[in-house]
């Protein structure tokens, strides 16, 4: 009922040189039946969608602005830039931000409201840290993280809307939940979606991120509650990517 989704969130890497050999290559070896979406930085958006935006890769961006209306924001960008330049998708709330720029949830949650106003599918990243993950309080600071987002934007915001749930304490440590503990979180996620809405409960993908590698994505795909993954650092490799894709069919 799902489709699985794998995107690849490519962070500040990359030139246009590779940029284009990269998605020039996940295009032609794309595998069918998993929906794959491409997170490049901003400034590349624009000639990757010209050039390959008709070849069933959907693209994205890692960030947006959370204003609604065009203004005085120096470098800000809207939502309705990045619509116009072929992003489909953005990333909102994923860790780097959170820990990096001081993104909070109530900010993260206007965002979420200012993707979906642009016409943008958000995917709201979550996910406990090294130190929260130890005091056993992953799933109470998940469930605060997406509460936020619920409370301000009503349920009914995630009928296009992804989560990915990323333990930071896994992200580029090489560090991975096992299947099974993520198929838990997972099955919390689901479950407190639906105690809003059950149908939306059903539809909304649930990814996981954290160094998915090609050696462990069938496995954690295989879970019930995992409909794919957010890939950072192999989905610069565009065999390990296209690997990844595969696992997810
Ligand atoms: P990683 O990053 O795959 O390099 O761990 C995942 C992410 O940050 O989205």
């Amino acid at each position: 009922m799902r489709k699985k989704l794998v995107a690849g969130n490519w962070k500040m890497h990359g030139s246009r040189v590779m940029a284009d050999a990269l998605v020039g290559e996940i295009v032609e070896n794309l595998p069918g039946g998993v929906e794959v979406v491409v997170f490049p930085p901003d400034v590349y958006l624009a000639g990757l969608s010209d050039r390959y935006g008709d070849r069933g890769l959907g693209f994205g961006a890692q960030d947006l602005s959370e204003h609604h209306a065009l203004g005085a924001y120096t470098g800000e960008i809207a939502g309705e830039m990045l619509r116009d330049v072929g992003a489909d998708w953005v990333l909102v709330g994923h860790s780097e931000r959170r820990q990096y720029q001081r993104e909070t949830d109530d900010l993260l949650a206007k965002k979420f409201d200012a993707a979906r106003t642009a016409g943008l599918k958000p995917i709201l990243c979550v996910g406990e840290t090294l130190e929260e993950h130890e005091d056993g309080r992953a799933e109470e600071v998940i469930g605060h993280q997406i509460g936020v987002v619920i409370d301000c934007c009503g349920i009914e915001s995630f009928r296009d809307a992804v989560i990915a749930y990323e333990p930071v304490w896994a992200i580029g440590t090489g560090l991975t939940a096992t299947p099974e503990k993520a198929q838990k979180i997972h099955a919390a996620i689901r479950s407190q979606l639906a105690k809003k809405d059950a149908n939306i409960s059903l539809l909304t993908r649930v990814l996981y991120g954290g160094s998915v590698k090609p050696a462990n994505a069938a496995e954690l795909f295989a879970q019930p509650d995992v409909d794919g993954g957010l890939i950072g650092g192999a989905s610069l490799v565009a065999s390990d990517f296209l690997d990844i894709c595969a696992a997810a069919r």
